[in-house]
């Protein structure tokens, strides 16, 4: 048999694929990417960098507006859509650079451009050019998933793909699916001056998330003016540019008809698996989904699938976590090295919803024996000082006090999340949070006081009297 043209040849130049295509090539692989659209992905052009900074800008709109709290005065910024769009972009441009065709092609990744398809087990074909490959990583992505709904073909509508190209005012946005980039998008725009609806059919926004931290986010959207129809089922939409309409039953079994200026679909994601010639690769798959054997091996020994395209954790960090996966197992042969269940993620709302591990919901299901400690941002120093004490961190342990989930509403969850990320990968307990020096006045205490809750918690009345008896202390009168 031939020997195959490159080591690895990656199909899809986003956040996973432009890992593997770098680390593949610094190790000495040869190495092809093949990218149908731009380097990139959604990530840069459509997800994370643009929302993030899209927040930003209306972060700051809302505490112009509430600077009081501050002890400031007020003052409306008035925003115009155009021109923080603008900066979105020119976010976006500057980072653009890294993800460029001229710089991966300077690390010595062959790079094309196009709408390829695997030919054979071991072939892929672009551009009437075969590539073989030892291992063929599919990293394509994922899109947003279009409502099959009655009048959804006629309705104009935006997704993340198209909502950052907005230069015109957005008068009154309805956003459907109240998920991380539902929620995302319903503050942002509200508090850069649009009326914003969000609607879904789960009852509570968030819904991978425990209810009472999913309320802490509601609560403050809601106070914003986002108005919620939750459990409520679309029966159709409607409408041309401009004036959309959206007719719903509500929860209590209402119709009603909600009508926008925008529609912004957020309900969901589809990987892309289609086009690609996954039976002529022998890949199989079920209900949309690429099947997998071991790790991240499909049924075709040398095509394995990373990031959004295999679906579940769809997060950028997740994708560039496969990536270094992938390049373990197909250089090094390093089998053992297998995908990390312990996945922190965050919603970016302000307050911000970070989580990793086991949530108190799962943990009822799974019908582990487990404790819930819970401690709020409104003992904690600087959140005081900050002037943001909503939310709350909750832990969840084992009957010994080992970690088994870890979740934070509130100023910066995202940030904090990582040191019980930390904590969860090493199999920590609670009582080793307690015992870390936490710098004060930081947020990050609130990691060590909810992790004091369970110690507190040990101090039973016997153990106490015991203490007292054994230091001679005389206690508290009661
Ligand atoms: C609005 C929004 C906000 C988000 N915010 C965050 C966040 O804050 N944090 C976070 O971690 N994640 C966030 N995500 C998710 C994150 O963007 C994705 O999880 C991440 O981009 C997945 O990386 P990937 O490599 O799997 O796919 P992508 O980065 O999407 O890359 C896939 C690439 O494959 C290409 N492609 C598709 N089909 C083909 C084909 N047939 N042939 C060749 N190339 C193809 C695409 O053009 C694309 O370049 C957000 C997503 C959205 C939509």
């Amino acid at each position: 048999m031939a020997k195959p043209e490159f080591d690895i040849v990656i199909i899809g130049g986003g956040a996973g694929g432009l890992v593997v295509a770098a680390g593949g090539a610094a190790l000495g692989a040869k190495v092809a990417l093949v990218e149908k659209h731009k380097l990139g992905g959604d990530c840069l052009w459509y997800g994370c960098v643009p929302s993030k900074t899209l927040l930003k800008s209306a972060r700051i709109a809302h505490q112009m507006r509430h600077a009081e709290r501050w002890s400031l005065s007020p003052s409306d910024p008035r925003p115009d859509l155009a021109r923080v769009m603008d900066r979105v972009a020119a976010v976006i441009k500057g980072i653009e650079p890294n993800d460029s065709p001229e710089r991966f092609r300077g690390l010595g990744v062959d790079v094309m451009f196009g709408d390829g398809r695997f030919v054979a087990p071991d072939a892929f074909e672009v551009n009437g050019r075969r590539l073989t490959a030892r291992t063929f990583v599919i990293a394509t992505g994922s899109r947003p998933t279009v409502p099959r709904l009655p009048g959804i073909d006629r309705t104009p509508y935006l997704t993340n793909e198209t909502v950052f190209d907005l230069r015109e005012p957005v008068p009154a946005l309805i956003v459907i699916g109240a998920g991380p980039i539902g929620s995302e998008m319903a503050q942002a725009f509200r508090r850069l001056g649009s009326e914003v609806t969000v609607v879904d059919v789960a009852p509570q926004i968030l819904p991978r998330e425990d209810p009472d931290l999913a309320a802490v986010v509601m609560k403050q959207l809601a106070a914003e003016g986002v108005r919620y129809f939750l459990g409520a089922s679309i029966l159709g939409f409607e409408g041309r540019a401009g004036d959309v309409r959206v007719t719903v039953r509500t929860a209590d079994g209402t119709p009603k008809v909600l009508a926008g200026s925008h529609l912004l679909l957020a309900a969901g994601r589809t990987a892309n698996v289609e086009g690609l010639g996954l039976d002529a690769a022998d890949v199989r798959v079920e209900n949309g989904r690429i099947v997998l054997v071991e790790g991240l091996r499909t049924t075709n020994r040398s095509v394995y699938v990373i990031g959004d395209a295999l679906g579940g954790h769809l997060f950028t960090h997740v994708a560039e976590h496969h990536a270094g996966i992938v390049l373990r197992n197909a250089l090094f042969w390093m089998r053992w090295a297998q995908p990390s269940t312990i996945i922190p993620w965050c919603t970016y709302t302000d307050p911000e919803l970070a989580r990793v591990g086991l949530s108190e919901t799962e943990a009822k299901k799974s019908g582990v024996a487990f404790s819930v400690y819970r401690f709020g941002f409104d003992d904690i120093d600087r959140a005081r000082a900050e002037g943001e004490t909503e939310g709350f961190a909750k832990i969840i342990t084992d009957r010994k006090g080992k970690l088994l989930g870890a979740a934070i509403a509130g100023p910066h969850a995202g940030e904090l999340i990582a040191e019980y990320a930390l904590a969860l990968s090493k199999g920590l307990r609670a009582k080793d949070l307690s015992t870390v020096i936490h710098a004060y006045p930081t947020l990050a205490q609130i990691n060590r006081r909810v992790a004091d809750q369970r110690l507190k918690e040990g101090l039973t009345p016997a153990s106490k009297r015991w203490i007292q008896r054994i230091f001679g202390l005389r206690g508290a009168r009661t």
